[in-house]
C-alpha cells in the first residue's frame, strides 16, 4: 500500500506544496513547530533514508538546500535546522524546521494550529 506522502505526491491527498522537481517533493507539515516547517520526501518510497542510494540522498540534500534558502528568507531566521527522526511515516523525510534557537526543534513541544489561509499563505511565499 502507498504511504501517505506517495498518495499526497499522487496529489491523492491535498497538501501546501513548496517545490517539486522530477525525483522530490517539498510540502508543509500540517503540525508544525514554526511556521514554514517544511517535509521533503524523494518520490521513490523508501522507508529508511539511509537506504536511499547514494545520489539519490546527495540529490535530496542539495534539492533541501535550496527550500532552506526560501524558508530563512520568509521566517527571517538565524538557521533551518536539518531533522530525520520519527517512525510515523514509513517514507523517508527530512523536516527543515526555522530555528533561532535550540528550543525552536523540539519535537514535543505542542504544535502550531494554523488556519488554511495561513498554510495557503506559508506556502505561496515559499513558492516564489
Ligand atoms: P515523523 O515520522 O518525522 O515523526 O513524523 C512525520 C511528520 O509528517 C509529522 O511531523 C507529521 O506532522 C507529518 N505528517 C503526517 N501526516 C501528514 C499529512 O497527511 N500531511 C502533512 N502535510 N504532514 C503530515
Amino acid at each position: 500500500m502507498a504511504t501517505i506522502f506517495s498518495r499526497i505526491i499522487a496529489g491523492e491527498i491535498p497538501c501546501y506544496k513548496v517545490a517539486e522537481n522530477d525525483r522530490f517533493f517539498a510540502f508543509l507539515d500540517i503540525n508544525p513547530l514554526a511556521k514554514g516547517h517544511t517535509l521533503v520526501v524523494p518520490k521513490c518510497e523508501t522507508d529508511y533514508i539511509f537506504d536511499l542510494d547514494d545520489q539519490t540522498l546527495a540529490d535530496m540534500m542539495v534539492f533541501a538546500k535550496q527550500i532552506a534558502a526560501k524558508i530563512k528568507e520568509f521566517s527571517q531566521c538565524n538557521r533551518v535546522a536539518v531533522v530525520v527522526l520519527g517512525l510515523e511515516v514509513p517514507h523517508a523525510h527530512i523536516h527543515l524546521i526555522p530555528m533561532n534557537s535550540e528550543n525552536d526543534v523540539d519535537f514535543r513541544k505542542e504544535k502550531l494550529k494554523l488556519t488554511p489561509e495561513e498554510f495557503a499563505n506559508i506556502a505561496l511565499e515559499l513558492n516564489k
